[in-house]
């Protein structure tokens, strides 16, 4: 483990007009919706999801799932498991998935497949940032962030070995050095 911070990849200004930006564009297209759940997973897109949430001008309700990798650490192996459900039944209901980071794409095609069986009435997805070198499986991605090269990023909810995910600004750790 380092002990330097890690470098900045996307500051935290950076960061903070995005998400902005997002909360207008996703508030406009559901102005008509009289309650939009989003659906956070866990744990690495709760300050993403907290910062999106408070800035959203339409009603909206927050829960959360956790699912779980194979695997080690570093990859994903495709094999994707529920942990934890959500506690609201969405069928009929407006949803937005909310994501940190898409890597190769087998969690968010898993949820949106999963969720999309319960029949909500609209399923869309919002990801902070992804890594399109990395993807193996579509995923489409309404709502996107950044597109960073393939490095291992941490902060604003993301971690490498449960370290910095409470980092204001996106950076770069190099698990080799
Ligand atoms: P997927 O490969 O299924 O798209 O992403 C699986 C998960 O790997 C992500 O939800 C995230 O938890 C983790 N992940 C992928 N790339 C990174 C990264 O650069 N940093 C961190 N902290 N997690 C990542």
């Amino acid at each position: 483990m380092p002990e330097t911070l890690p470098e900045v990849l996307i500051s935290e200004e950076q960061i903070k007009a995005k998400v902005d930006e997002l909360a207008r564009r996703i508030s406009a297209d559901y102005r008509e919706v009289d309650d939009l759940i989003l659906v956070g997973v866990l744990k690495g897109s709760f300050i993403f999801l907290a910062d999106l949430a408070r800035r959203l001008t339409i009603p909206r309700s927050v829960d959360f799932m956790a699912l779980s990798t194979y695997g080690d650490s570093t990859t994903t192996d495709g094999a994707v498991r529920m942990i934890l459900d959500l506690r609201r039944n969405i069928s009929g209901k407006h949803v937005l998935v909310v994501e940190d980071i898409v890597d190769t794409g087998h969690t968010l095609a898993y949820l949106v497949r999963a969720l999309a069986a319960r029949q909500p009435a609209s399923l869309k997805t919002c990801a902070l940032v992804q890594k399109p070198d990395r993807r193996e499986v579509y995923a489409q991605i309404d709502y996107l962030g950044f597109e960073i090269p393939d490095v291992w990023v941490v902060g604003c909810g993301l971690d490498w070995a449960e370290k910095f995910r409470t980092l204001p600004y996106i950076g770069v750790v190099h698990p080799e050095g």
